[in-house]
């Protein structure tokens, strides 16, 4: 085969430069980029004409270079990050970006950062104030804190409280509660970067008062209680809950932390679900300090909550990594809002999405899932099997491991293509869908799919099979 005259019919980079179809690409992109995009693609050509052996292949190749560079360009000038239909029911799925915050908060967000804001403007005194202050007062009301802030996630928190805390000392914890979270997130790791000393106590199934008790000494910082959020130990065990950790800590003039993993302000065992432990019972049981995340049951942004004693909430907020660890203006206003949603109870399983999600009407689900599939059967049973199906849908973000909530799905089998090929496409469009694959089924379970967005599956599934 005669190479060369493959490579001599590439175009020169300064020729693809002056062609009209390039030249359009200037108006989104800058001329450099498209050079370097015009650069790679050409040497990609040349690379490929080395190593095929097929002419046609070639200059199939060769014929597309042009459109090469335009997708090139168009990928790096189009935008990634992108809504997704979550058809998996989890509720905070942590890859789909965890709890979804309403309409209003939205609103608020988007008012507020594109002006200038009060963020740390005391407008009383006219004089610099705290970005705390806008949700500290709420967040106390709402919790019976004395005091709170608020860091990056709640893993920043649990890091920065042992480093204000307990740096060079001693921190007592149960074996049974050396949690690793996913991405992560191990207890003792977070513990040794503190410069915190873990002095585990117990078993892994068993911990008593008296493990505790027996490990204080002159070095004790605090007594540690970590929320087992995302795992169940069953069977043979035995913990201490946090009222009793407290007598005996503020025995000893030692502050009791207590990580309870999801911040959940309501008792889900009111709505059907196994009773997670809330904010208020933690700070009412004695802890002194506790954290919780801002996108778990929450169901705000992405943060780490704190709150508990002034004196110890002041300490940490001094401490250097507070600067390091702070929210910005965007958490900050998420974080009000979603707050201000639990000043009436009622108020917030209706309009926190998550807990409206949690909350949701089975029969309302179910007749969401039959009108999706009689919308679609006439359209599409031809070339699809489809069925609805009793489900499960999950809590998610490590809360609630063992929790499942009974849901209604849409199953699709198709039988012009496979289902694994079916998954894929429909996680390749502007709006992916987000599903399951189970038993060769492709399952869309109507739990998390928010409105409006059942409309949008049915006019992608008519798009597919037609
Ligand atoms: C989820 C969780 C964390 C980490 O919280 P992020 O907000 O995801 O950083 C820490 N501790 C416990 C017990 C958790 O459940």
């Amino acid at each position: 085969m005669d190479k060369n005259k493959y490579y001599r019919s590439i175009p020169k980079v300064d020729m693809l430069m002056e062609t009209d179809e390039i030249k359009v690409l200037f108006e989104s992109c800058s001329r450099e980029y498209v050079l370097e995009s015009v650069r790679n693609k050409t040497d990609q050509l040349r690379e490929f004409i080395n190593n095929s052996m097929s002419e046609n292949e070639i200059e199939n190749k060769i014929s597309l270079l042009t459109d090469d560079i335009i997708n090139d360009v168009e990928k790096l000038t189009s935008l990634n990050m992108k809504k997704v239909i979550n058809g998996t029911g989890t509720i905070l799925h942590t890859n789909l970006g965890r709890a979804v915050i309403n309409e209003e908060t939205a609103e608020r967000i988007k008012n507020l950062v594109t002006g200038y804001s009060n963020l740390e403007y005391d407008l009383e005194e006219g004089a610099r104030g705290s970005r705390y202050s806008h949700f500290e007062k709420i967040i106390t009301k709402i919790t019976g804190a004395e005091a709170a802030m608020a860091v990056n996630n709640n893993a920043a928190a649990v890091l920065l409280i042992l480093s204000a805390m307990a740096k060079d000392k001693e921190v007592i914890v149960s074996r049974g509660e050396l949690v690793e979270i996913g991405g992560s997130f191990r207890v003792p790791d977070v513990m040794m970067q503190s410069g915190g000393k873990l002095i585990e106590v117990g078993t892994t199934n068993k911990t008593h008062l008296y493990d505790y008790e027996n490990a204080i000494t002159e070095n004790t910082a605090a007594l540690l209680k970590v929320h087992t959020s995302n795992y169940k130990i069953v069977g043979f065990t035995e913990s201490v809950p946090v009222c009793e950790i407290a007598e005996l800590a503020h025995k000893h003039s030692i502050p009791v932390i207590e990580d309870i993993g999801s911040g959940v302000l309501v008792d889900l065992a009111k709505y059907g679900l196994g009773h997670e432990p809330t904010v208020q019972e933690s700070v009412q049981a004695g802890a002194d300090i506790v954290c919780f995340s801002g996108d778990k049951l929450l169901g705000g942004p992405q943060a780490g909550i704190i709150v508990g004693k002034k004196h110890l909430i002041d300490k940490i907020k001094k401490h250097p990594l507070t600067r390091a660890l702070r929210i910005d203006k965007f958490t900050a206003i998420a974080l009000e809002s979603v707050f201000h949603e639990y000043i009436d109870e009622e108020n917030a399983v209706k309009n926190v999405p998550v807990l409206k999600l949690i909350n949701r009407n089975i029969q309302e689900i179910k007749l969401e899932a039959e009108k999706l599939y009689e919308k679609l059967i006439p359209e599409i049973g031809k070339s699809c099997l489809m069925n609805i199906e009793e489900c499960q849908s999950q809590i998610g973000g490590g809360s609630l491991p063992l929790e499942r909530i009974k849901s209604f799905a849409v199953s699709f089998k198709p039988l012009t293509m496979t289902t694994s090929h079916l998954e894929k496409q429909l996680r390749k469009l502007k709006t992916p869908i987000i599903g399951r694959v189970v038993n060769d089924l492709f399952i869309i379970d109507m739990r998390t799919v928010l409105e409006g967005e059942a409309d949008q599956i049915f006019e992608t599934f008519i798009n597919i099979f037609n």
